[in-house]
């Protein structure tokens, strides 16, 4: 992938899949784009590699995809089509300390079942789920706008302005629910007494009741792929390995993208921004850093739940109390000695991510902003206190603290994998207040990252936004 010398009409910085999805988009309206990516690869936050030992596929970042196949974006290019998506039979798995787990299905009353929740998650989340098509054309979209689906809006908004530490309490009637809960909303990465906190919660139980939790069999890279090959067709451009370090670099008359958060935006533009039109961007908050394990093992986890088996994703944290407390600790930069963690275990599903009778795992709990810790002792004793005997499953395990992130993708800021803190403000104002968020002071200078609406996740859908500005205002 080498610059062809051509005259291009677009530049995008940066190779993220919202990059990737706004320089498609711009391809596909017939401008000439070229894509600028420091990495010696393409891909950002959604990239695969061997980090542990040579026949593993390891997903570095993003692993799990349940907005990727939901989304309109990927939709239209018909993305399953090209990439196959494994499903396991359940969406997640949550343990708890009486050996049992809770699970995530497809199924509504199902799920509402086996969480002894006595109908109030399938009340809950029905109508949620029965409005899914619409909410999502206008949650994965700025949302300081007039809804396009209004009735499902108001039924989806009042909730998930709630704290999710109160929406559980009050409308779910089974500890294993409310646990469950929390573990989707602790996805926020915003402690789950904060107002808003509960929009994660329902998003991402809504999307494994309505889509699942699937992932690309054979690594998240492979959405990579597919677009950067849609790029290249369309006569688009990918330059690795080129770092911008200047807006004053790009050639004047492109449309210009960038995909990166608003204090690397704010340095790249340098004397081009007056300080007042630095100064919102310069407010925008960062969250919690993570700290990332990725496993090659021996075995697959010796779960005491056998349910645990049945699912790629599983939420290591009990109850809700143990996991809200968890979410506090980061937010507030404290180390959590219990801290909740994410755990994938794709290998249980699709065979291509390790050699015969070998398996991986990929785990990460939320840790203070730029904490240079080493939390692997306290996640493996989370995993071990659901997994006995997990230890002498590894092979060999690939450490990842929350500066280690940043210096492996600089839009990660002290580790902060969302592009910025999910809170209630900076979920409306993303990444300042504004109608077009997308547009920057600047003419024809344009952010696409996470750091614009809809907020973290791969579904290209910032990338779109920012593309359609920028050709709307080229007329
Ligand atoms: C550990 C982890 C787990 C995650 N899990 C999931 C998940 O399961 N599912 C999910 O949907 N999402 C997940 N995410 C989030 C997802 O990866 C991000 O939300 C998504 O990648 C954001 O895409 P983006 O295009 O905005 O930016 P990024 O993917 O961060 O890409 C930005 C790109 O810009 C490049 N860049 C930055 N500055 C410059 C510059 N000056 N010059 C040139 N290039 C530059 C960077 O190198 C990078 O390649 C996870 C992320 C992490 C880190």
């Amino acid at each position: 992938m080498s610059a062809r010398g051509r005259a291009c009409e677009a530049v995008v910085v940066g190779s993220g899949p919202n990059g990737l999805a706004a320089a498609l988009t711009l391809a596909e309206a017939g401008v000439h784009v070229r894509v600028l990516e420091a990495a010696a690869t393409p891909g950002g936050g959604c990239r695969s590699d061997a980090r542990t030992l040579p026949g593993f596929v390891h997903d570095a970042c993003a692993a799990i995809h349940p907005v990727t196949v939901a989304s309109p974006f990927f939709r239209k290019q018909q993305i399953e089509r090209h990439v196959e998506f494994v499903h396991s039979p359940a969406a997640l798995a949550h343990p708890f300390d009486d050996g049992t787990a809770a699970l995530l299905l497809r199924d509504v009353r199902a799920t509402d079942a086996q969480l002894g929740a006595g109908g109030s998650w399938a009340r809950t989340m029905g109508p949620l789920v029965s409005d899914a098509p619409a909410l999502l054309e206008d949650l994965l979209a700025p949302l300081l706008k007039f809804p396009r689906h209004p009735l499902a809006f108001a039924r989806f908004a009042p909730l998930a302005l709630l704290p999710a530490t109160l929406f559980a309490r009050g409308a779910l009637r089974s500890a294993r629910a409310r646990a469950l809960f929390a573990g989707l909303a602790a996805h926020a990465m915003i402690p789950l007494e904060a107002p808003g906190s509960a929009a994660f919660g329902l998003m991402l139980g809504l999307l494994g009741h309505h889509v699942g939790w699937p992932f690309p069999r054979g690594g998240a890279g492979r959405i990579v792929d597919f677009l950067v090959e849609r790029i290249c067709a369309h006569g688009g451009e990918i330059v690795t390995g080129h770092e911008v370090r200047a807006l004053s670099e790009l050639p004047a008359d492109a449309l210009k993208f960038f995909d990166v958060t608003p204090r690397q935006f704010v340095r790249l533009a340098g004397d081009a921004l007056t300080s007042s039109q630095a100064r919102p961007y310069e407010r925008f908050r960062y969250g919690p850093g993570v700290f990332k394990i990725d496993y090659a093992l021996r075995a697959p986890i010796p779960w005491c739940a056998n349910e645990c088996a049945s699912a790629a994703t599983v939420h290591i944290g009990g109850t809700l109390e143990e996991i809200a407390h968890s979410e506090r600790d980061a937010w507030r930069g404290v180390r959590s000695a219990r801290p909740f963690v994410l755990l994938a275990q794709h290998s249980l599903f699709d065979a291509s991510r390790a050699p015969d009778g070998m398996h991986t795992a990929w785990a990460y709990c939320h840790v203070p902003h730029g904490d240079g810790g080493d939390f692997t002792d306290a996640i493996e004793a989370q995993i071990e206190r659901f997994a006995p005997g997990f230890r002498e499953c590894i092979a060999a395990r690939h450490t990842t603290g929350a500066m280690q992130m940043q210096a492996y993708n600089a839009n990660y800021i002290g580790g902060d994998i969302g592009g910025g803190a999910a809170t209630l403000w900076q979920t409306l104002a993303r990444p300042r207040l504004a109608l077009n968020p997308y547009r920057t002071p600047l003419a024809g200078v344009y952010l696409c990252s996470s750091s614009t609406p809809p907020g973290p996740g791969v579904h290209g859908m910032s990338g779109v936004g920012a593309a359609v500005k920028g050709i709307w205002d080229r007329g």
